[in-house]
């Protein structure tokens, strides 16, 4: 391994001062990214690059700081993104037969922001297709593997992704959570990941999944990163109606180390010994003590309704993303079936050969949960479900500052093991949902391995404190050395 490709697996803020220190340019740093890529290859948690690109912009970078002009903290730092948060003039597939052959005209609003702070987009990352899954095996590149045992998978939606920092393709990567998707992955493959509440980064150019629920965050391998590269993407987007009005708030300044004084919420329903992996349990609980230790105070907290959470998202997720995939029609976006007799011809076959399984069949049942008839039943009374969720963090919240739970119930499974049982794959997300139904940020970091795999902690806070949330992870990835684990190949 190259002397740049050691240097990238640091974290951030070690890069940065590699490249400002002149150690190395950032032209290195891009190639020594592209060249793990190439031998990481067999992973398939990058899909697609354009190595002619990242190196030009890479170059620029180089120049910028040499002349001791870097734009941000992520100039010149390479970055991956998910397939479904478009880049111009790159595909943007959705990891969808749909979408193969997509090329998107524009950049998202995070991709905008992030390449004027300089960062360099190295390549686009492996997907459940449209999002939706817990393992990246729906995907038309086939599934991604877990850098720390590629018989496993890498959790999902954003595996690809969760799975590029875990191997040190890079020290950031983008990915998107609707009801987990980048928590459930960064607790599967030992890295932070990130989501921000609802309506803080804008989604615009986000390719939408369900629209009440969507937000895109970071991955990385600190606390501090994550919170650096979500200072540089979040504030208002007006070309995004649900973007909050205020600018990016200043969370970086406040991660201080100190957790004394904080009060933190344990729901009791989260610590049932049924249905949670024994290893799992062990490590949380041990964080918990670190936490106690480090002088927060530990209280009990409630949330009855979470028996609910499961089938309340499901209904919502899928009610949304039926309305949302109606617009790939064969007509205006990606695939079009060939010779239709007619107009009903080419919406039937463009939708059929062009969707997967797991898609047709949220679109299906989303449809259902619709319909005249049905709505009330279902639909209405998911949505009166949601605000009973969101009440009882109201009330949790009163008596804590932070609520800390276990990120997934289990560590990674292994690939094929849930995919052909649809209602275990959407058990993965009992311990996420809730933060997207009530719009809350939350963060899984590692805190330790249960038989050789990572084992994930999560941190809600209340709707837009992100800053909590990340002060006491950076606190407990202080006092802790989790966050330097690294899978078994990538430190070769
Ligand atoms: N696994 C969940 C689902 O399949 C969450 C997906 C996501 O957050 N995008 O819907």
């Amino acid at each position: 391994m190259s002397q740049a490709e050691k240097v990238l697996s640091g974290s951030l803020r070690t890069l940065r001062e590699a490249l400002d220190r002149k150690e190395l340019t950032a032209s290195e740093l891009v190639e020594a990214s592209l060249a793990r890529m190439d031998r990481g290859k067999d992973l398939a948690a990058v899909v697609t690059r354009n190595d002619e690109k990242a190196l030009r912009a890479a170059e620029e970078a180089s120049r910028r700081i040499a002349a001791g002009k870097p734009r941000s903290v992520l100039d010149g730092i390479p970055v991956v993104l998910k397939h479904n948060i478009v880049e111009q003039g790159e595909l943007a597939t959705c990891s969808s037969r749909i979408l193969e052959n997509f090329v998107s005209p524009y950049d998202a609003t995070v991709v905008e922001r992030l390449r004027a702070a300089g960062a360099v987009f190295v390549g686009r990352a492996n997907m459940d297709e449209f999002a939706m899954g817990s393992s990246t095996e729906s995907s038309i590149y086939g599934p991604a593997h877990n850098p720390w045992d590629p018989t496993r998978s890498c959790g999902g939606s954003s595996g690809g992704s969760a799975a590029a920092v875990a191997a040190g393709f890079a020290p950031i990567a983008l990915g998107s959570d609707t009801g987990g998707s980048i928590r459930q992955p960064a607790s599967f493959c030992g890295v932070v990941g990130f989501k921000p509440s609802y309506g803080r980064i804008s989604r615009w150019g986000l390719i939408a999944f369900a629209s009440s629920l969507d937000q895109i965050g970071p991955f990385a391998r600190t606390v501090s990163d994550c919170a650096a590269a979500f200072e540089l993407m979040a504030g208002h987007d007006a070309r995004d109606s649900t973007s909050l009005p205020e600018p990016a708030p200043k969370v970086c300044e406040r991660l201080d180390g100190e957790v004394a004084g904080m009060t933190i919420g344990l729901p009791k329903e989260y610590f049932v010994e049924q249905g949670v992996s024994p290893g799992v349990l062990a490590r949380v609980r041990e964080a918990i003590a670190v936490l106690d230790k480090a002088g927060a105070k530990i209280v009990p907290v409630s949330l009855p309704h979470t028996t609910h959470t499961i089938a309340t998202y499901y209904l919502v997720a899928t009610a949304e993303a039926s309305s949302n995939l109606a617009r790939y029609d064969g007509v205006r976006y990606g695939r079009r079936a060939k010779d239709p007799v007619d107009l009903e011809d080419l919406y039937r076959r463009s939708r059929s050969e062009g969707f997967g399984a797991e898609v047709k069949r949220r679109i299906l049942l989303g449809t259902y949960v619709l319909s005249a008839g049905y709505y009330d039943a279902y639909y209405g009374k998911a949505q009166r479900v949601r605000t009973l969720i969101r009440r009882d963090f109201e009330l949790a919240f009163a008596q804590c500052d932070v609520i800390l739970t276990p990120t997934a119930p289990e560590t990674a499974f292994r690939l094929g093991e849930k995919s052909g049982d649809p209602l275990a794959m959407y058990l993965s997300d009992v311990y996420t949902v809730s933060a997207n139904l009530a719009g809350l940020p939350a963060l899984s970091l590692p805190c330790g391995l249960s038989d050789g795999l990572p084992v994930g902690l999560q941190l809600l806070g209340k709707p837009f404190d992100e800053a909590s949330i990340l002060r006491v992870g950076d606190a407990f990835e202080r006092a802790t050395p989790h966050h330097r684990l690294v899978p078994p190949g990538a430190a070769s």
